[in-house]
């Protein structure tokens, strides 16, 4: 198969996204990243990582910016074929998304035992009463996508206790 010598592997493709997980930690947003690929396999139609605080938007998860993105790129609201690479495990909102585009593959890092809906919370992905079936890959560098939000949490609550120390200190301190 010639076209498949040009695809791009799996850990490719996550070490983008993870770049994109970096650049939201950067701007102050929970580090997760994602990428489209067309159905080529190594055409990268968008990238994207989280918004929420950016654009003061509860729906500005990088998998949602990203899809708008790619369905931007290729005018048409259907992504049929393409894979959609992210860090993590897509909430029920970006589940939910992913079938409306009618993506094909969903490869994701680390699981989100609080709200993943690919099969840790929820699985609304595969439900037997839904047409669309998508192909799921995880585990894709889950322990460095995973590091990477771990050590965000960690210095976020260290710094919330911090604050609240310095505000519950006696002015004569
Ligand atoms: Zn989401």
């Amino acid at each position: 198969m010639k076209a498949d010598a040009f695809r791009r592997s799996d850990d490719e493709l996550m070490r983008l996204a993870l770049d994109q997980a970096r650049a939201a930690e950067a701007a102050g947003e929970v580090p997760v990243g994602a990428i489209v690929v067309a159905p080529d396999g190594a055409t990268i139609l968008s990238h994207s990582n989280n918004r929420v605080i950016a654009d003061s938007d509860p729906t500005a998860h990088c998998e949602i910016v990203a899809l708008r993105e790619a369905a931007r790129t290729l005018h048409n609201y259907r992504l049929s074929g393409c894979t959609l690479v992210c860090t993590l495990e897509p909430c029920a909102m970006c589940a939910g998304a992913i079938l409306h585009a009618r993506i094909a593959r969903l490869v994701f890092a680390a699981r989100d035992p609080k709200a993943g809906a690919c099969g840790s919370v929820l699985s609304v992905l595969n439900h037997p009463s839904l047409n669309h079936r998508v192909d799921v890959v995880e585990g894709v560098l889950a322990e460095e996508c995973g590091a990477l939000l771990i050590d965000f949490f960690r210095r976020r609550r260290a710094k919330i206790a911090g604050d609240t120390a310095a505000a519950t200190r006696p002015a004569s301190e």
